[in-house]
C-alpha cells in the first residue's frame, strides 16, 4: 500500500487485552482483515497482572460457566499453536470447615460438577502432599483449569496474531472516537466496516454514558510472588474463602451458613475482599492473591495490612508460613454488580465488551468467538 492511502480493514478491535486478542483471533479465523489498536507499547493492563488462571469450576451457572468450559479448550488449543506453556492443570478447593464441605457436596450434585470429584483428607493430602499440615476435612477436586504465564502469554499471543494470523498492530495509539465504520485515533482515521470495542477498565474514554448507565466501576486487587517454597504444586489451590466469592458455590443456598462463620472468624479478610490463588511459575515461585476493593480510581498502593490478611489465609491452608515475598503489584478489571459481562451495541456494527468480574481470561476465548459470530 503506497504511502498516504487509506488502509480498510474489517473489523477494529481497541484493546490488546485478552478481550480484544480474543475477538481479533475470532475474526482472523474467518478471514477477516483485523487491525488491533492500543494505547500502551505493549499489554499492561488486567491482563498481564492477573494469575494466568483460567477456571472454570466455581464460575457463575450460565453463560459463564458455559464459556469458561469452551475457553479451556480453546486456551489449550491456542498454547499448541502460540508456543504457550501450560504450567499446570486442574484445582483443588480445599475446605476446613464442614460448612464448606456442605457447601461443596452440594456443587457436586449440579450440573457445573462435571468431571469433578470430592476428595476426603487422606485423598487431599495424596494428591497434594504440600497441603497436609493445613487441618483440611477434604477438597473438591475440578480437573478443567490451566495455568499459562500472563506476562509471557499475552505477548505470545499477540506475535501469534500478528506473525501466523495477519492481525495488524498499531501500538502507542490512542482511540478518541468510534463511529459505524472508522476509529479516531491520535495517529488519524482507521476505516473499518466493524468495530469492538475492548477497553478494559478504561471508563471515561469511549462510550462513558454507555458504561456508566450499565454501572461499571473498577475493582482493585493486590497481588503477590512467592519465593519457590521447594515443591511442584501441580495445580491451583483455592480454599473456603472462595466459596463465597465465586457465584458458581457462592449462589447455592447453603453457601450463606459458611459465609455466616466466615464473618465471624475472618471478617477482616472480608471486609477486604480477600480470598485465597495459589498458582505456580516455572521457576517454582508461586503467584498469590488477591483482595478486591471497589472505586471509580482506586489508590494504587500495595497495602502491607491486606498482604498480611492474603499470607495468613495462605499459611492457614498450607499449615506454615509463607515463603518470601518476591514481588507485590496491583491490578484492576471493570466491575458491575449485577453482571458479569458487558455486550453492548453503542452504534450499528459497533460492539462494546468488557468482563465485569474477575474472570476475562477464563471466559476471553469462547466470548470473542460469541462476539464477532453475532455481527460478522
Ligand atoms: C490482579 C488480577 C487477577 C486476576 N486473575 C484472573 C484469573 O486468574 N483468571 C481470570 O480469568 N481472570 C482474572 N482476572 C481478570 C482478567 O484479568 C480480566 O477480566 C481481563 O484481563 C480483562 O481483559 P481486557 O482485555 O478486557 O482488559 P485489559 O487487559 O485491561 O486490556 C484493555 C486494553 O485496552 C486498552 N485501551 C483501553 N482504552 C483504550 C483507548 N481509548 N485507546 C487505546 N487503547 C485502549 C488498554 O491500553 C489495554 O491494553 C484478574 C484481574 C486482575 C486485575
Amino acid at each position: 500500500m503506497g504511502q498516504g492511502a487509506t488502509e480498510q480493514f474489517d473489523l477494529a478491535v481497541v484493546g490488546a487485552g485478552v478481550i480484544g486478542l480474543a475477538c481479533a483471533k475470532a475474526a482472523a479465523r474467518r478471514g477477516k482483515r483485523v487491525v488491533v489498536i492500543d494505547r500502551d507499547a505493549q499489554a499492561n493492563g488486567a491482563s498481564v497482572r492477573n494469575f494466568g488462571f483460567i477456571t472454570v469450576t466455581g464460575q457463575a451457572a450460565g453463560d459463564m460457566w458455559a464459556w469458561a468450559r469452551r475457553s479451556a479448550d480453546l486456551w489449550a488449543d491456542l498454547a499448541e499453536q502460540a508456543a504457550i506453556p501450560i504450567l499446570h492443570r486442574g484445582m483443588v478447593m480445599a475446605a476446613r470447615r464442614p460448612e464448606s464441605v456442605t457447601v461443596l457436596e452440594a456443587f457436586l450434585k449440579t450440573d457445573m460438577a462435571e468431571e469433578c470429584r470430592w476428595l476426603d483428607a487422606n485423598g487431599l493430602a495424596a494428591l497434594r502432599p504440600e497441603l497436609a499440615a493445613g487441618e483440611h476435612l477434604g477438597a473438591l477436586y475440578s480437573p478443567h483449569e490451566l495455568r499459562v504465564e500472563s506476562r509471557e502469554a499475552i505477548p505470545r499471543f499477540a506475535a501469534w496474531l500478528e506473525q501466523s494470523q495477519g492481525v495488524t498492530f498499531k501500538r502507542q495509539t490512542s482511540v478518541t472516537g468510534v463511529e459505524t465504520g472508522r476509529v479516531h485515533t491520535t495517529e488519524g482515521i482507521i476505516w473499518a466496516d466493524a468495530v469492538v470495542v475492548c477497553p478494559g477498565d478504561e471508563l471515561v474514554t469511549l462510550f462513558p454514558d454507555r458504561l456508566a448507565d450499565l454501572g461499571v466501576t473498577r475493582c482493585k486487587l493486590q497481588m503477590l510472588r512467592l519465593a519457590n517454597p521447594g515443591y511442584r504444586l501441580n495445580g491451583g489451590v483455592m480454599s473456603d474463602l472462595g466459596l463465597i466469592r465465586y457465584s458458581g458455590y457462592a449462589d447455592l443456598p447453603q453457601a450463606q451458613a459458611l459465609k455466616a462463620r466466615l464473618l465471624a472468624e475472618q471478617g477482616d479478610h472480608l471486609a477486604n475482599g480477600v480470598h485465597l490463588i495459589v498458582v505456580q511459575s516455572a521457576d517454582g515461585s508461586l503467584v498469590v492473591g488477591d483482595s478486591h476493593h471497589y472505586a471509580p480510581t482506586p489508590d494504587p498502593f500495595s497495602h502491607q495490612t491486606v498482604d498480611d490478611l492474603i499470607l495468613k489465609e495462605f499459611a492457614a491452608v498450607f499449615g506454615g508460613p509463607a515463603p518470601a515475598v518476591l514481588e507485590r503489584w496491583v491490578g484492576t478489571y471493570a466491575y458491575a454488580a449485577d453482571r458479569d459481562v458487558v455486550i453492548d451495541e453503542p452504534a450499528p456494527r459497533v460492539r462494546l465488551v468488557t468482563v465485569t468480574t474477575g474472570a476475562g481470561a477464563s471466559v476471553s476465548l469462547a466470548l470473542g468467538e460469541d462476539v464477532i459470530s453475532d455481527f460478522i
